[in-house]
């Protein structure tokens, strides 16, 4: 490791945390040590970028691990957390603008706060406004594309340019980000006028939904699999007998089949060999091919991941 550029980075990023778990980065609670792990304010992005680009070291950037399945081996290279809890928005009118690392319920909270409605479905989405854009997060008939009006992101070399929500190409829990390695640094939503109470009393009833239907006291990714066009995945994985399948720590929900969660103790192979058994027993079944939503990074025991991504 290049103590020059470990001397670099800190001074920009503050501490660099070196064999981090990535356990504690993520909501499955797996994953092993990142060479080291930083959590830049919104305004340190693009030079933590431009310096790993001048040190040729590769770097990954996460949100809120949400939507994350980090292998046992870890991940070799420099991981950028955006997350930033406290940070807020900035309300101008119709419009929020929000730094990638705020939480997208925080942001939902800011939107009820000032009368702007659009933002109920994603209030209970536990992850980052970045990684929202990336996956086009949504639920409950609302989606990312619906409220983005534009991004800013940085590329490999460190520039920013910003996207309009076209550019952006979102598409079902897709965009053009991670194609194109971008980071996105900065949001600007779009919503629109609206009585603070029924804001509330939309986010209240779409929280009660999903603390009945979903396995939350769980450690999870959320849906583990894409919604195959004309099906539903927990429904197939139910029909397949695969409720309850375990492998390991790794179980498919009892309460929801779309969701495979981590009873504790499992390890990332134990959730990805669960995912593979399950898609390969849907697509027998049904001849249906089940994709994975959770995002596969860093060393598995079999390197499998990047095919699978
Ligand atoms: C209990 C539970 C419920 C969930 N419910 C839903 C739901 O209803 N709807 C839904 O869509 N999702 C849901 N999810 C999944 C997840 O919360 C979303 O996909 C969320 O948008 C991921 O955001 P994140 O910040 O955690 O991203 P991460 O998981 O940290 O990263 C996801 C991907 O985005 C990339 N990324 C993250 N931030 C950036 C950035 N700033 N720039 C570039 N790339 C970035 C990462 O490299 C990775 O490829 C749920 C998850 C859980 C655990």
């Amino acid at each position: 490791m290049d103590r020059q550029f470990l001397e670099e980075l800190e001074k920009i990023a503050g501490p660099v945390l070196r064999q981090e778990p990535m356990s504690g980065h993520t909501t499955f609670r797996v994953g092993g040590p990142a060479d080291m792990l930083v959590r830049p304010r919104t305004e340190q992005l693009a030079p933590v970028i431009r310096l790993c680009q001048r040190y040729g070291e590769s770097y990954c950037v996460i949100g809120n691990g949400s939507n994350l399945l980090v292998g046992d081996g870890g991940i070799r290279g420099l991981v950028i957390e955006t997350l930033a809890r406290d940070e807020d928005a900035t309300v101008r009118g119709e419009r929020i603008e929000a730094g990638a690392g705020m939480l997208l319920s925080r942001t939902a909270q800011t939107a009820l706060a000032h009368g702007l409605c659009g933002m109920e479905f994603a209030a209970g989405i536990p992850g980052t406004v970045g990684g929202a854009v990336v996956m086009n997060a949504g639920a409950y008939g609302g989606e990312m594309k619906d409220i983005i009006e534009s991004a800013v992101v940085i590329d490999r070399d460190g520039n920013e340019r910003e996207l309009s929500a076209g550019e952006l190409e979102l598409d079902y829990r897709s965009s053009c980000i991670l194609r194109n390695g971008y980071l996105v640094k900065q949001v600007v939503l779009h919503l629109t006028p609206g009585e603070p109470a029924a804001i509330r009393a939309r986010m209240e009833e779409l929280r009660i939904q999903r603390t009945s239907k979903q396995p939350l006291e769980c450690p999870s990714a959320g849906s583990t699999f894409k919604r195959p066009q004309g099906y539903f995945a927990g429904k197939l994985i139910m029909d397949a007998g695969m409720r309850g399948y375990r492998v390991g720590g790794a179980q498919v929900s009892e309460k929801h089949c779309g969701f495979v969660v981590n009873t504790g103790g499992a390890t990332a192979e134990d959730i990805r060999k669960l995912i593979w058994d399950v898609s390969g027993e849907v697509q027998r079944q049904f001849g249906v091919a089940l994709e994975p939503e959770v995002k596969m990074i860093g060393e598995f025991t079999r390197d499998t991941a990047e095919e699978e991504d």
